[in-house]
């Protein structure tokens, strides 16, 4: 047996020395025979033997005989059955085949006595059936479309084995007499001659045990390729898939492999196995000789020690998903980047707890959502604003959906504004469930201060937000002074008028002065070099100040301040600054208490929103 293939990337990985010993422990096993009906297939190694398993993220772990070509067979009937459904939908596909376990070989006679329905896709009746029912479509016959189909889930373009296919027509008259029944029972529509024929084509596909695992994974993602990002089938028809593969992918041991492995999963008399853990990877398996149900002998025992070692098992595992609910915090423990003169801080202090931010993660189903309508509905009471935000939130499927529509139509008809933040994965899908645009918000900042503003507007009244310029005694930087005081500095002062966009301060600029502002507002900006460039840190109105750090420490200014609204701003150079020590040390004391405020304030407001981030 070669190894070759794996050992050209010698891995540490725990998991390929598992998979090693696997195949070691089993390469000795000598049951089963290769098939030998289609007289082509008997031309291959029976001691060929690879195990691949594909992550639903794109890894590939492999070992043995991974890359070694050999046809698909009977594993192309679960991936030809989604072609189907994409192209009739459901109730035509199942009006023509069912999907009952036959307990019949696969390659029997048998159909439904009263229909002619064959009992499931996975029987030759029933893969015959449904190759008839892929339509040729945008100029590529039949064939072309199955090869490309089944191509995109391998993520390569597969061609088909010429010799394997002329030996399997040129033998198959099982497989026509089945079609033929399937005629004259009206399941297929029209002369069963060239479906045949693609039936056979899509049989002799070649593959790898490689391609099987990735197509497991193709399953395992949802539809979705991991390595390519291709959707090789419509999502809505991945659940019809696995189905039929759990009840019927192989043969008639279906039940026990069920039982014993816990996986949906297809085999062909080629001896390849694929295997899908829904949601989370794939398996591919290939060793040519097959056990009396026409299964690959040593693919069984290798997925029943996977399953039993990695605890694959669907009905084995219990674990619940990641709970959705990350952290929840209140509007007084964390606010926005918008600084409010102290009236209006106060005002929001006091009130800010009616803000209700909920930061959510993972997967959105309805066991890790439903906790959140818990949550937020005890809530209600005491809030008027609830913040979802999906920062760290990766996928939100349909039924989750509606319950986030239907959370906020409950919460408004309670006098509450439900809003998401960080969602802009999902601003599309959020669109078509009809969530207003406005009540979705870039990030967790411009959330909390649209919540800030509507309560402030309920509190303080329609013109809370007037901006008017201030005088220096109403700049609180300066709110010591005594009259004779504020008339020395007014003279000392510099002063700068900025027009809106403009740029007060560049990142990197020295940090030689500190600015009141008297009139408009401005914005901290991190600068371009910052990973979160522009992002929003600060926003200053008039009676506040900036800019002080840089006069205390001289470091040179860490972001940009850009202008909002036209301001003014009086200046204190850092000149002025020290000059103050031996002409006016009274005033420069009342300045520092004032700055050495701010400061602490400052650190307590980053303490309480790092104990809030904590949880
Ligand atoms: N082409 C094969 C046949 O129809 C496929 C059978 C199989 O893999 N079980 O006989």
């Amino acid at each position: 047996m070669s190894l070759a293939p794996a050992y050209l990337s010698p891995s540490n990985s725990p998991i390929e020395q598992y998979l090693r010993q696997l195949l070691a422990k089993h390469a000795g096993l000598e049951e089963g025979a290769v098939a030998d009906y289609i007289p082509e297939l008997a031309k291959a190694d029976p001691r060929s033997f690879g195990i691949c398993i594909a992550t639903r993220d794109g890894h590939i772990y492999e070992v043995g005989d991974t890359r070694q070509a050999f046809t698909i067979q009977s594993i192309s009937k679960a991936l030809t059955y989604g072609i189907a459904l994409e192209d009739h939908g459901e109730d035509f596909v199942l009006a023509k085949v069912g999907v009952e376990p036959s307990g019949d070989a696969f390659n029997a006679i048998s159909l439904k006595p009263e229909s002619g329905a064959p009992f499931n896709p996975m029987i030759n009746a029933g893969a015959i059936a449904i190759c008839g029912q892929i339509s040729p479509a945008d100029g590529q016959t039949r064939s072309e479309k199955i090869l490309a189909r089944l191509s995109a889930y391998a993520g390569r373009t597969l061609t088909v084995d010429e010799a394997v296919y002329l030996s399997e027509s040129q033998t198959g008259h099982r497989n026509r007499a089945i079609g033929w029944m399937l005629r004259n029972f009206d399941i297929l529509d029209h002369e069963p001659t060239d479906i045949l024929e693609s039936y056979f084509r899509q049989c002799a596909i070649q593959v790898t045990c490689r391609d099987l695992a990735i197509m497991g994974a193709t399953l395992a993602n949802q539809g979705r390729n991991p390595l390519t990002r291709e959707r090789a089938v419509d999502p809505a028809y991945v659940h019809n898939v696995l189905s039929v593969m759990s009840t019927c992918g192989m043969y008639d041991y279906s039940g026990e492999w069920l039982y014993r492995v816990g996986l949906p999963a297809k085999s062909g008399v080629g001896g390849g196995i694929l295997a899908v853990l829904p949601g989370q990877l794939g398996i591919g398996i290939y060793s040519p000789p097959l056990d009396r149900q026409g299964n690959s002998a040593r693919g069984i025992k290798v997925c029943e020690d996977l399953s039993r070692d990695l605890a694959l098992h669907l009905f084995a595992n219990g674990t619940a998903p990641q709970p959705s609910l990350r952290l929840t915090y209140d509007g007084s423990q964390v606010s926005s980047c918008r600084r409010r003169p102290s009236r209006l801080q106060q005002k929001l202090r006091a009130t800010g707890h009616r803000i209700r931010v909920i930061e959510l993660q993972g997967e959105l189903i309805f066991s890790t959502f439903e906790p959140v309508i818990r949550l937020a509905l005890k809530q209600a009471p005491y809030c008027d604003f609830v913040i979802l935000n999906l920062r760290y939130v990766m996928t939100i499927d349909e039924v989750a959906l509606k319950m986030i529509i239907e959370l906020k139509q409950t919460l408004s008809e309670l006098g509450l504004q439900m809003m998401v933040c960080d969602g802009e994965q999902f601003a599309k899908v959020f669109q078509e469930a009809g969530l207003e645009q406005s009540m979705q918000f870039a990030n967790e900042d411009t959330a909390l201060e649209h919540c800030e503003n509507e309560l402030l507007k309920r509190i303080v009244g329609p013109d809370w937000n007037k901006l008017t310029p201030v005088s220096l005694k109403d700049c609180f930087l300066l709110s010591e002074l005594d009259a004779e005081e504020l008339a020395w500095l007014d003279g000392e002062m510099g002063t700068r008028e900025s027009p809106q966009g403009d740029y007060l301060i560049h990142a990197g600029d020295p940090g030689d002065s500190l600015y009141l502002l008297v009139a408009g507002s401005v914005e901290v900006r991190l600068p371009e070099t910052s990973n979160q460039a522009g992002k929003r840190i600060d926003v200053f109105e008039a009676g506040m100040s900036f800019g002080e750090m840089g006069l205390l420490d001289g470091l040179p200014r860490s972001a940009n301040v850009v202008v909002l609204d036209d301001a003014v701003c009086r200046v204190i150079s850092r000149p002025l600054f020290e000059s103050l020590d031996s002409v006016r040390p009274g005033l420069k004391i009342k300045l520092l208490k004032r700055l050495s405020y701010l400061l602490s304030y400052n650190l307590r407001k980053s303490n309480d929103e790092v104990a809030a981030y904590r949880g």
